[in-house]
């Protein structure tokens, strides 16, 4: 595990401040979620982490070292997305182990990570599947799966729920719960569900309009809403 520094993060696209500096210290195995309405520039915040996107200013520190020029591959990162982003021409088995591969690990080192977080992910009896073959929730622990084999310490995921019927919700919200108790990795997760936030964070982001309105404990915020517009992301009565 690790822990994460922004120190005066900020990035724009044209005219428009996307996100405004921004500094957050988020502690190793902290579990934070960043909410806020639709195109307040949580993704944005990720992909910078990520390495995804290029900074207009500030800094990225991942266990006290500056990655900021770093590539995505050398940040000991890994990022679940909305969409899945799984390979359709490759089996699960080849998508999980995608990265090992990239990483140039040996073929039995492979096997065996990659039958290791599939028995976790109770994806063993899928390994020869296609993606078109799976159902989304499977999809999705694929997805997982394939950012957690090469053991980020730190776990990016950009509303992993949002495309999951809310029955399939409530099995993963517990999953991730179990899988973060399990790998004691850092996470931090995007949402715009509050009851994913209130139940999943030991700390909860509210961003609005590309800034961050307040940071706390979800009871804190739930009891102590700065602003109205962090009110209104909570679903606090203010
Ligand atoms: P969120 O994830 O909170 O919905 P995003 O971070 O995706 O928000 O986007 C924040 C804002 O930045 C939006 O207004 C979006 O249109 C804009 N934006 C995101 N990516 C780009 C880009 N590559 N070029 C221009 N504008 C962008
Ligand atoms: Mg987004």
């Amino acid at each position: 595990m690790a822990s994460v520094d922004i120190q005066g993060l900020a990035k724009r696209f044209g005219a428009s401040d996307v996100l405004r500096p921004t500094d957050l210290h988020i502690a190793d195995g902290e579990f934070v979620v960043i909410v806020g309405p639709s195109g307040c520039g949580k993704s944005t915040l990720l992909r910078l982490i990520a390495g995804l996107e290029e900074p207009s200013a500030g800094r990225v520190l991942i266990d006290g070292r500056d990655v900021t020029d770093a590539a995505p591959a050398d940040r000991e990162l890994a990022m679940v997305f909305q969409s899945y982003a799984l390979y359709p021409h490759l089996t699960v088995y080849e998508n999980i182990a995608f990265p090992l591969k990239v990483a140039r690990l040996g073929k039995a080192e492979v096997r065996r990570r990659v039958e290791e977080v599939a028995e976790a992910l109770d994806l063993l009896p899928l390994l020869a599947r296609r993606p078109k073959a799976l159902s989304g929730g499977q999809r999705q622990r694929v997805s997982i799966a394939r950012a957690i084999v090469r053991r980020p310490k730190v776990l990016l995921l950009d509303e992993p729920l949002s495309n999951l019927d809310s029955a399939l919700r409530v099995k993963m919200r517990h999953e991730f719960a179990r899988l973060h108790q399990q790998l004691g990795s850092t996470m931090i997760y995007v949402t715009h569900d509050q009851l994913e936030a209130m139940t999943l964070a030991n700390r909860i982001v509210v961003m609005s309009a590309g800034r961050v309105e307040q940071v706390a404990p979800p009871l804190e915020l739930y009891a102590e809403p700065a602003t109205l517009e962090v009110a209104a992301a909570i679903g606090s009565p203010g």
